[in-house]
Parts: structure tokens; sequence; C-alpha cells
């Protein structure tokens, strides 16, 4: 089978949605090819289902953001801010909110709503189910791409919208990566992002999770000054998890200690007074029973553990530098990254195809004429907050509109 079409985009997720449905809004003949019997497979499980869109913060805020390589994306950002990511939503009929951390979510909380306005955006009827082997390319430019059952499309503009490596279940298996080291593009070693920690010692906390924690990463080479965030995190039958341990793993190696502050509103001074308080209360009792106001209860047999003192003591027997220790230990309770938990699990896969080699107007290749690049499969990765997708819609937009 033989068809001549303007623009073919492989991979209907997140930039390839946007892309084929603003290149059709442009008055192009476009083709989507998706491997998935469905499109925007990992779209509809975005934010746990609910989809955590964008983010509505200002430029500024956005490439705070955004972990590697932002200067790459200056232009597509001017043509479409995460403001215009929400106008385009609402548009079509998907009323957004923003909650904390200026995350914008559908009002619905279905990040299904998020993925059939892209899909109407684009027309369902330009979306095709086939898995593309291999471009077809001759004279330093694109000709078009065949697929692995043999079928052969044609087009001189050829998108590779298909994703990092991560959650390889929702399609994205790294070919478009390998499709583009085979046409001589770099592809910088994709590794796990926003990923989860395993740590050294595992403690039985599975589940538990803390809320308002302050957690800092100290590197192991001492070079880069030790990084705090405040928020949320939880302990997994294998190390941390959570969202401050997502973002975390972003400048996190194995052998760096994760430091958690498990009373960031109080100062030492402040938290030895308040431990001193119930103390008093509790004089008669043994330590293990003193601290059920201070700590969660699935923490407190740990804390006690790497406190040194005896779980049985009774409070009134607690010497002033035991307390004060334990005090230093609410503070900074500090363990060892093992290692990132696998890219299959990353949120976000880092590394992709150089941006040394991309336009970052028009997101084509500098290498293969008529080749475009959108979404994950680039460079570029970002904290989570709606960044990320914010990244796959801005960079899908820009080839749209070429
Ligand atoms: C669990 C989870 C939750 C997330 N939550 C959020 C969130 O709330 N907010 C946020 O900003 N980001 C979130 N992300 C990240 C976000 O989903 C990605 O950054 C975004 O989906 C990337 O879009 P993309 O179009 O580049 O790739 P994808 O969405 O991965 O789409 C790639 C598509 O290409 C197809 N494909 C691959 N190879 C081929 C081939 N050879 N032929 C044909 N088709 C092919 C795949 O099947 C897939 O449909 C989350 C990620 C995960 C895994």
């Amino acid at each position: 089978m033989t068809k001549k079409i303007d623009m073919i985009v492989v991979g209907a997720g997140a930039s390839g949605l946007m892309c084929a449905g603003t290149a059709v809004e442009n008055g192009r003949k476009v083709l989507v090819l998706e491997k998935n019997r469905v499109a925007g497979k990992k779209l509809a499980i975005t934010g746990k289902g609910r989809c955590n869109v964008t983010n509505n913060c200002d430029r500024d805020e956005f490439f705070f953001n955004i972990v590697r390589n932002p200067r790459f994306l200056y232009s597509s950002y001017s043509s479409f801010t995460p403001q215009d990511t929400m106008s385009f939503f609402e548009s079509r009929g998907v009323p957004l909110k923003t909650e904390r951390g200026n995350r914008v979510f559908p009002v619905s909380d279905k990040a299904s709503d998020i993925v059939r306005a892209l899909e109407n955006y684009c027309g369902s009827e330009n979306i095709i189910q086939k898995e593309v082997e291999d471009l077809i390319a001759e004279d330093g430019g694109v000709r078009g791409v065949l697929c692995k059952d043999g079928t052969r499309y044609f087009s001189k503009k050829v998108v590779l919208c298909t994703g990092g490596l991560s959650y390889p279940a929702t399609g994205s298996t790294g070919k478009g990566l390998e499709i583009a080291s085979k046409y001589g593009h770099t592809v910088i070693t994709p590794e796990p992002s926003l990923v989860p920690l395993e740590t050294k010692e595992v403690f039985p906390l599975q589940g538990l999770a803390l809320k308002n924690v302050t957690v800092t990463i100290i590197k192991k080479s001492g070079k880069s000054p030790p990084r705090s965030e405040p928020g949320e995190m939880m302990f997994t039958h294998f190390g941390v998890s959570g969202p401050l341990i997502l973002s975390a793993s972003s400048f996190c190696e194995s052998g760096d200690s994760i430091s958690i502050d498990l009373k960031p509103g109080l100062d030492e001074k402040t938290l030895d007074r308040r431990i001193c308080g119930d103390f008093a209360k509790n004089i008669n009792k043994n330590f293990k029973n003193s601290l059920k106001d201070l700590l969660p209860l699935k923490l407190i047999p740990v804390i006690i553990e790497k406190s040194g003192i005896s779980a049985e003591k009774k409070v009134c027997l607690i010497t002033k530098e035991e307390r004060l220790f334990f005090v230093r230990l609410i503070k900074n309770f500090t363990f060892e990254v093992k290692r990132k938990r696998p890219l299959s699990e990353a949120i976000i896969t880092s590394g992709g195809v150089s941006v040394d080699e991309i336009n970052p107007k028009t997101m084509e290749s500098r290498i293969l004429k008529g080749l475009y690049f959108a979404g994950e499969i680039i460079d570029v990765d970002a904290y989570t907050g709606g960044f990320n997708l914010q990244i796959a819609f801005m960079t899908g937009r820009a080839v749209g509109k070429v």
C-alpha cells in the first residue's frame, strides 16, 4: 500500500497527538502511526489517572524546573506557554483546576478527558495502528517510514514522537531512539529519572507516608552543596519514593545520602524544649512509650534503634547527651542511596536525542532533512508538577506548525 501525506507522526502520545492536531488545524494531511490499539496509553495513567497536564507558573519558575537543557526550550516555550496549554484544553471542553504547587488537573480528575480532547483535535480517523520499524531516507532527506508489517508510507516530513524508555508497557520501548541513532544522531544514554530510590538500609516502614518533612540530598562527592526541599515522601519495601524522592532522583546517585528532617517547623532548640515537655509528661514511662505525640507509630522503633537509647529505658533516666543526640536524629534521619530503581519504573527517561542536533525552533534534525522530534525522545526533562507534559505539548506544537 502506498500513500502520500504531508506529515507522518510516529507515536500517538502527548507530543504526537498535539503535533498531529496542530498540523491538521493548519490544513495539512497528517497520518499518525501508533503501535498500540489505543492512543495516549501513557497519558491515560499520568498523575495517577488524573493527569497533571501542565504547571500554571511563570517563565522563571518553568525554567527553574527543567533539569536538562532548558535553553533548548526557550523558543517552543514562547510559542506555547503553560497558560496556552490551559486555554487549549479549556476551549476544547476540558475545564481545569489548579492545585498546590500550581499543578493543573482536569476538574473531572480524569486523564481520559485529556486523551479524548487530543484525539478529537487530531481526528481519530488520522490515527492508524501500525508499528514503525524504520525510516525510508535518500539524498540526506527522509522520504517516509517502513512499518513492521512491511507497509510503507511516504512523506517528506516524519516526526518521531515515540517517547523514552520508561513504563515500556505503555508503548515507549525506545524504538525511536534506535532509529535516530541509526541515522547518525547522538543519543545521550537514557537513564531513569523521577524514579524511586533503593536504600542501603531498608527499614520496616513500608507504606509509611511522611507529609511535612524536608528531604536533603548530600552528594558523596561533596562537590555540590546539599539540596533540600520540603514536601511529601514515603517508604517502600526497597527504600523510598513519593514526590520529594522522585524529584531528588534527578540529581541523586548511588552512595549519596538522604537526610530527612522529620520536624522542619522546629529548630533544634525548640524541638528539644518540645521533647523535654513530652518527657516530663511521661517521666515514669519507658522511652518507647513517650514518643506517641512526636512521631508516627511505625517510625518509633526505627528511630529508637538509631538513637542507641534502650526502648525500655525509663524516661527519667535518659541523659541530656542522649536526648540531644535524639533531637539531632529527628532533624537528620540519614541513610544511603543504594541505586535508582530501573528505567522501566521511572516516570521519565533522561537522555535521548542530543539537542545539539535539533533545531530548537522547528525541532527538525540537523542531520537528516525532514526528520523531526518531539517529546520525551529529546534530551530534555523536568521535575514533577506537569512540566514534562508541558514539554511534550510545546515541542509537539512547534513541529505541527512547520
Ligand atoms: C506513571 C506516569 C505518570 C506520569 N504523570 C505525569 C504527570 O502527571 N504530569 C506530567 O507532566 N508528566 C507525567 N508523566 C510523564 C509524561 O507522561 C511523559 O513525559 C509524556 O507522556 C511524554 O510524551 P511523549 O509523547 O514524548 O511519549 P509517550 O507519551 O510515551 O508516547 C509515545 C508513543 O509512541 C508510541 N510508539 C513508540 N514506538 C513506536 C513505534 N515504533 N511505532 C509506532 N508507535 C510507537 C507508543 O506506543 C506511545 O503511544 C508521567 C509518566 C508516567 C510513566
